[in-house]
């Protein structure tokens, strides 16, 4: 088994716990303890188990109007991520794989955002997230540093792929420019 397997089993994984979180903690009547254990489960796949550094987490207001935060949430549909493609590689001296896929939180099925996967205390997490560049759609520009993607928050290393697997092609014309510029 290739690491891109174990990382696209690990994201099957990550995608339904996701999905069930985001569910359960939009519920008005979920009790709180009930929230802390579901949200224990989808914490466990990044470091430090913050996974709202990561990805999207349903957060409700510490204080205001509740009722009307969960009315915004409560009728989200949150599809299942697509997985456009996954590449192996080094960021450092650090073996990864970087997943592309949509955003989890929007109706746009575009190959938005990349997901970097690294073993972190003998455990695969997922361990950095990056946006497309929204000035050269991917292909690399001044902007990115020529590498189509712009890393947020942290300062994670030059990722160099040495294995590409692409998976789906995306519909809309950019997105398919960053996905045909994968090498
Ligand atoms: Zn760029």
């Amino acid at each position: 088994m290739s690491s891109i397997d174990a990382i696209l089993a690990m994201f099957q994984e990550l995608d339904r716990t996701q999905r069930e979180t985001w569910d359960l903690l939009s519920q008005p009547d979920t009790s709180m303890f009930a929230r802390a254990r579901k949200r224990a489960t989808l914490d466990a796949f990044f470091p430090n188990g913050q996974a709202g550094d990561y990805v999207p987490v349903p957060t409700p207001p510490p204080r205001g109007d509740k009722e009307e935060w969960i009315a915004k949430y409560k009728n989200r549909v949150i599809q299942p991520r697509i997985i456009y493609a996954a590449q192996a590689g080094s960021r450092g001296s650090e073996d990864v794989v970087v997943v592309y896929t949509n955003k989890l939180d929007s109706k746009s099925q575009d190959m938005w955002e990349r997901l970097t996967v690294a073993e972190h205390d003998g455990q695969l997490k997922v361990v950095g997230q990056e946006n497309r560049c929204s000035d050269c759609h991917g292909a690399g520009c001044g902007d990115c540093g020529k590498s189509g993607w712009l890393r947020v928050g942290d300062k994670m290393k030059v990722f160099k792929a040495t294995e590409t697997r692409r998976l789906v092609e995306p519909e809309d014309r950019q997105s398919k420019i960053a996905y045909e510029a994968l090498a």
